[in-house]
């Protein structure tokens, strides 16, 4: 079976402690593979491959069985799922990691079912690049493979994430991260850099000042759609990677990159997607929109732009 418009998603699934000077949460649902497969799930239908612990709340697993095809999501008997403890300033952009315990993500082999190697569409949310690499290799030639990464997978096995980007069709990363790196204060350069590794495109997100893309020779700024009310940014960067890859592939066009102006569209329904994420903590808000208010937004964002 081909799955044309199904979205894999490969990453962590986390539980979070989250900490901003206006309030803290413990032990949430977080992960960069939960944000990205929710997100993505409003446009396309999605399965997810990863792994939890024998702590993962039963409300949390038939949550993500509700929203997506769990099957790829293994659960260890024997140890705690991946977690991640992290504070955020006064500002709600710049985040601290007090915490990373890999926990079952240490030496894990991650499999493909059989029923999904034929995806055409994969998303390689953040997680050990090693592992990443080893799981591109299970997929049966699909025709988008995109990634992201983390700081913390920078420090530990920086030539593995160049390493996985050589192999992807995209690359999406925040400011901080591609300028860690590449070793480059100007994100112009840093996204030059990850592009000439081999991937066709790479989105570098600005938080709540957009997007550049960096496509071909281009360089695309797209500017953020402001939001008011901002209650924690985890998972904003996964659910732009979600929202991104769901409509961009929901469109079955199979020269997806040479339509650029769908790849803005996409973009800007990846922005929206983040900007729902952050209005709460963890995943509350995205498991509390439809897709009217996805649209409605989207409007607006189009007309602030003067899009039409
Ligand atoms: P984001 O805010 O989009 O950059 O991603 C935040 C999510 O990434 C959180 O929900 C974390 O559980 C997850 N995360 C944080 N560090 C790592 C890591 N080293 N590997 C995999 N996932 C991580």
């Amino acid at each position: 079976m081909i799955f044309y418009n199904v979205l894999t998603v490969f990453g962590s699934v986390a539980l979070d402690t989250t900490r901003t000077p206006f309030q803290t949460k413990e032990r949430i649902l977080g992960g960069a593979a939960t944000y990205a497969s929710l997100s993505g799930s409003f446009f396309v239908p999605v399965s997810l491959i990863g792994i939890v612990g024998y702590d993962f709340p039963q409300n949390y697993q038939i949550l993500l069985e509700n929203k997506m095809d769990t099957k790829g999501l293994v659960k260890h008997g024997m140890k705690k799922t991946f977690f991640y403890d992290s504070s955020f300033d006064y500002d709600l952009s710049h985040r601290v990691t007090n915490k990373t315990e890999l926990n079952v993500i240490e030496n894990y082999e991650p499999s493909v079912p059989s029923e999904y190697v034929n995806s055409k569409f994969v998303y390689l949310a953040n997680n050990d690049p090693d592992q990443n690499i080893k799981i591109i290799k299970n997929f049966n030639r699909p025709d988008l493979v995109v990634c992201d990464t983390i700081e913390y997978w920078i420090r530990e096995k920086k030539n593995s994430v160049i390493s996985m980007m050589e192999k992807t069709t995209g690359v999406i990363i925040n400011d901080q991260e591609a300028r860690l790196l590449c070793n480059l204060s100007n994100l112009i350069k840093c996204g030059r850099q990850i592009l000439s590794w081999g991937p066709r495109f790479v989105i570098i997100k600005k938080g709540e000042h957009g997007v550049l893309l960096f496509y071909n020779d281009d360089v695309i700024p797209i500017p953020g759609f402001p939001i008011e009310d901002v209650v924690d940014p985890t998972g904003a960067g996964d659910s732009f990677a979600g929202g991104f890859i769901g409509y961009l592939i929901s469109k079955h066009q199979k020269n997806f990159f040479d339509n650029i102006d769908l790849v803005k569209e996409s973009i800007m329904f990846g922005s929206i997607m983040g900007t729902f994420a952050i209005e709460d903590f963890g995943i509350n808000k995205l498991v509390n929109i439809d897709i009217k208010d996805i649209m409605y937004r989207y409007n607006k964002y189009r007309n602030l732009l003067s899009l039409g």
